[in-house]
């Protein structure tokens, strides 16, 4: 391979000029050369190493940069970051480092570039390509990483107990990687993570949640989920979703185990939306059912309640992990929430009063709804599949059928309460309530259109009824 071509981009050779007229030898390292090999795509953040002062180097490249972009520097840990066109380009020099047990935060060195590829946390990540003028595009790859890309495995450069402990992040970046590359962990770190699986306490939530979302974000989530599990470092960061693992069997009955259900769920969901928060919904979907399963003789195995429990545990699992209590949670909530609604429709005969009603009540997120409904069919029954499957293309055509109607997606009533208050003189009391509650149900039900002069005279009809005289 010829790795030059992975220098093209005119600011290499920027780079290069630059660390020549500082006197200092530089490197381009760790994903912008693995997706490079790997034909990713464009990588847009390069890190280049300097064997020397990266914060000088990257304010040599800025002044020889045509439009001299700010270089923000980071000084305690000893980096600087410049962005160049839509490239963000960070600098560090190259450090060696050791750790103390209750921290992730290294004690920091100068040191060569041996040393720092020697801190980087994957083989396939220590990958550096020379950008010295004389042996521009040289790669250097201590650890054969080549070999492990080839190889599709995730090893750690140095001993896998110890680099997993230093840094417990790694442990969660190991995996994230391995679900986006669709790689092995070998054998030795996955052991290594496993017996590490708790120094997960020493990171921050928001590390964690960061590589969560890279793990939902790929294309087949399943694969980190999987291996989470395996590891113990599920139960620490998710126990409600561990807490759905496994068949329980009394009297000869059974319930599916909702651990993998979901799994299939999520990875089913992830072909259809890039969503990442409707992809949460699809992890988060059943978590009521292990506080709510309960056996009886007659029924066998309920989950009764179990959408309204899991919404609620949706508020606590986001506050726990330090995740956004707004907009964003409370659409993971609704959908929770409103998860087995299209599933009753679609097991019946689909009627309009029934899609109005789940119009009504999943407004603007009804498509979403449904997505999420198609990924939850995993019933190994063909002829049930196919069956789900024709019902929800059914509640999809009806849905817009109704809403070009009756536009109940988001329903304004079409007789206001001040209206019903000017008609029978009312001052604000229980009785309008009443009314336009009863306006809301008849046009749900379809026995009136979703129209002012039909809502109108029903105000009057119910009116009467509690016993109120319109006004002269
Ligand atoms: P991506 O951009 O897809 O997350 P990346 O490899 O560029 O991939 P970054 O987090 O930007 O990931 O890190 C850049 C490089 O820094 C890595 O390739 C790796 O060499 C090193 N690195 C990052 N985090 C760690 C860590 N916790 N321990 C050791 N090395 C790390």
């Amino acid at each position: 391979m010829n790795y030059k071509q992975a220098l093209e981009h005119k600011i290499f050779k920027i780079i290069s000029k630059s660390a020549k007229e500082i006197d200092v030898d530089c490197y381009v390292i760790g994903g912008f050369v693995r997706d490079f090999i790997l034909d990713r795509g464009k990588h847009k953040d390069i890190d280049i190493v300097a064997i020397g002062s990266g914060i000088k180097l990257a304010k040599q490249v800025a002044k020889n940069l045509p439009n001299n972009p700010k270089v923000q520097v980071f000084k305690t840990y000893g980096t600087a970051m410049l962005r160049f066109e839509d490239i963000e380009i960070e600098f560090v020099g190259a450090r060696k480092e050791s750790y103390n047990e209750d921290s992730r935060n290294p004690i920091v060195e100068n040191g060569t570039l041996e040393d720092d590829q020697n801190r980087r946390d994957f083989t396939i990540n220590a990958l550096a390509l020379d950008l010295s003028e004389e042996k521009f595009g040289a790669l250097l790859d201590p650890f054969n990483g080549i070999e492990d890309l080839q190889n599709k495995t995730i090893i750690t450069p140095l001993n896998p107990d110890v680099t997993y402990s230093d840094d417990p992040l790694r442990m969660l970046r190991a995996i994230r990687f391995a679900t986006q590359l669709n790689f092995q962990i070998e054998d030795n770190s996955l052991k290594a993570i496993t017996k590490n699986s708790d120094r997960i306490k020493i990171i921050t939530k928001e590390r964690i949640v960061t590589e969560l979302n890279k793990i939902l974000e790929s294309s087949k989530p399943s694969i980190g989920f999987l291996l989470l599990e395996k590891t113990g470092l599920l139960k620490l960061i998710i126990p409600e979703l561990t807490n759905l693992k496994g068949v329980e069997e009394v009297e000869g009955q059974k319930h599916k185990d909702n651990f993998y259900h979901t799994l299939e769920v999520v990875d089913n969901i992830s072909k259809h939306t890039d969503n990442l928060w409707l992809r949460w919904a699809a992890l988060l979907h059943d978590i009521g059912k292990a506080p709510t399963k309960k056996f009886s003789k007659k029924v066998g195995w309920t989950f009764h309640g179990h959408e309204f429990e899991g919404s609620k545990m949706v508020y606590h699992l986001f506050k726990r992990l330090k995740m956004p209590l707004n907009d964003k949670m409370k659409f993971v909530q609704k959908m929770v929430f409103m998860s087995s609604r299209p599933i009753v429709l679609a097991q019946d005969i689909v009627t309009d009063s029934a899609v109005r009603r789940l119009v009504f009540d999943a407004g603007d997120y009804v498509d979403d709804l449904m997505t999420l409904c198609e990924a939850d069919i995993t019933t190994k029954n063909p002829n049930k599949f196919k069956k789900y499957h024709n019902n929800f293309k059914i509640v999809r055509e009806k849905i817009v059928e109704v809403e070009a109607r009756d536009h109940v997606r988001n329903f304004q009533p079409p007789v206001s309460g001040e209206e019903i208050m000017k008609t029978f003189n009312l001052k604000p009391s229980r009785e309008i309530g009443i009314i336009k509650e009863k306006i809301k149900e008849a046009i749900l039900e379809g026995d009136i259109p979703n129209e002012h002069e039909a809502a109108f005279q029903l105000m009057l009809k119910e009116g009467e009824k509690l016993g109120l005289t319109v006004s002269s």
